[in-house]
């Protein structure tokens, strides 16, 4: 490859240009934006609110008004039909996912599933630095069949971890920045381990796993594979299918502008559906629904991955929320994304750098997902003073970092830039050396 000619400096003016010239400009106005509101660089908590919503709302209003209950049979395939298009978003051929209750929930469900499908296995293995309710979860379900008190005849330490049978929980322990190494998972495997389970996205750094790679080795030891793509879905092109992935799950609210609580999602690997039993028996995953037999008997298919009645109102806002993703397409999107992500780190390395910043995400561009975390030992602070006056909407993760995610979708060039000129001069404002308590929810 010949060398290209570096890009000219981020200006103010070459974003203006970037804005003009952005093939994707016209999807902000599918969003209610505020326009003299604070700059919004927070959509992978929250995306924003598509206005699309509001009459899909009222339409189902309508339906429910107008049909009530014989509405379900319209409604009772929203689980499937929806799920299938998160799936065009995520490299999953239809059939493969559905929407259903929370993504925790739907860890739990899956990484049990996991469990009871190789029963003479007892390790789940888990990022140390993930998401709290990935671990939790995992804990949780490491606690519910504790290993038994197995002591050596003369009353000494435990013989073996294995020969005790109970289940651990087998955290790596990830650089918190770059994230998990194929590597590393590789050095947590063995013929014990029954899953691994990871984010494609580092909630905090950004960093991107390698999804291919540790699924490879995952499966060479003989271990299922079960993905958290809360940070990952809408943000970045992900393939499920074709990196081999077994089980993946995300929710709904974050880049998928479901709006808040808006259920998630979960995928399984079309080969394991008949395979796999889920722990919560409910009457939306059973044969003949409406036959209400009295003993538990799944669908063959992925249906038995639902639980109990899905939260259809919700599902509708759900539905509107990932049209604008749809219509951009994603490779569209990661383009723009790579081009906002260029602009926010070469100016906060820039300017907010010699103000005491530094960049706590991988490096390496391929490396990182649709948002940048910035350490600040005044990040707190920062935070409300930007947020209180309606600056710039970030958000704060302890100990001391900003995220920032210039959503493709609906930032501006013009945004990023101007966001980081006011995080500077917060930075730079005497008022952040003032302690501020911290606040129950961030
Ligand atoms: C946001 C997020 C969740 C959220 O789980 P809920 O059940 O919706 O609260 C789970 N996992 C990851 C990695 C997340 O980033």
């Amino acid at each position: 490859m010949t060398s290209q000619p570096a890009p000219p400096a981020w200006t103010r003016q070459r974003a203006r240009e970037a804005d003009e010239a952005d093939p994707l400009a016209s999807f902000r106005d599918m969003f209610v934006v505020d326009p003299a509101g604070p700059i919004y660089l927070d959509g992978n908590s929250l995306g924003r609110p598509v206005r699309a919503a509001m009459g899909a709302m009222t339409e189902l209003f309508g339906d429910w008004a107008g049909l009530v209950v014989t509405g379900w049979e319209r409604w009772a395939t929203l689980p499937q039909e929806v799920g299938d298009r998160v799936g065009a978003l995520v490299g999953a051929a239809p059939g493969q996912v559905l929407i259903s209750d929370s993504t925790t929930v739907n860890l739990y469900k899956l990484a049990a599933a996991a469990l009871a499908y190789q029963p003479g296995r007892h390790v789940l293995v888990g990022d140390r630095h993930d998401f709290p309710t990935v671990r939790y979860v995992l804990q949780g379900l490491a606690a519910e069949q504790p290993a038994a008190e197995v002591r050596s005849a003369g009353g000494g330490p435990v013989e073996s971890e294995r020969a005790a049978g109970g289940r651990r929980l087998r955290l790596v322990d990830t650089d918190p920045v770059e994230g998990p190494s194929p590597a590393q998972v590789g050095e947590a495997l063995d013929d014990d381990v029954a899953l691994v389970c990871l984010s494609v996205v580092n909630f905090r750094s950004g960093a991107v796993a390698d999804m291919a790679e540790i699924n490879a080795a995952a499966h060479a030891a003989g271990a299922l594979t079960l993905w958290d793509l809360s940070h990952a879905a809408g943000a970045l092109p992900v393939d499920l299918d074709g990196s081999g992935a077994d089980l993946a799950v995300g929710c709904g609210y974050k880049y998928l502008n479901g709006g808040p609580g808006a259920p998630a999602w979960l995928y399984v690997r079309a080969g394991l559906q008949g395979r796999l039993r889920q722990p919560i028996w409910g009457w939306w995953g059973q044969r003949d629904q409406f036959e209400m037999g009295i003993d538990y008997d799944p669908v063959p298919g992925m249906a038995r991955f639902l639980t109990g009645t899905p939260a259809i109102t919700a599902m509708v806002a759900l539905d509107a929320g990932i049209g604008p993703l749809l219509a951009a397409g994603m490779p569209a999107l990661w383009e723009k994304t790579r081009q906002l992500m260029d602009l926010l780190v070469s100016r906060a390395e820039e300017v907010l750098v010699p103000l005491g910043a530094c960049l706590s995400s991988p490096g390496d561009p391929q490396r990182r997902g649709g948002h940048l975390a910035l350490s600040h030992p005044l990040a707190w602070p920062a935070a409300r003073l930007l947020i209180d006056g309606g600056l710039v909407v970030p958000d704060f993760r302890p100990p001391d970092v900003l995220r920032l995610a210039p959503v493709a979708i609906y930032t501006r060039y013009l945004e990023v830039f101007d966001a980081v000129e006011r995080i500077a001069s917060v930075l730079a404002s005497p008022d952040v050396h003032r302690p501020v308590a911290r606040r129950a929810i961030t």
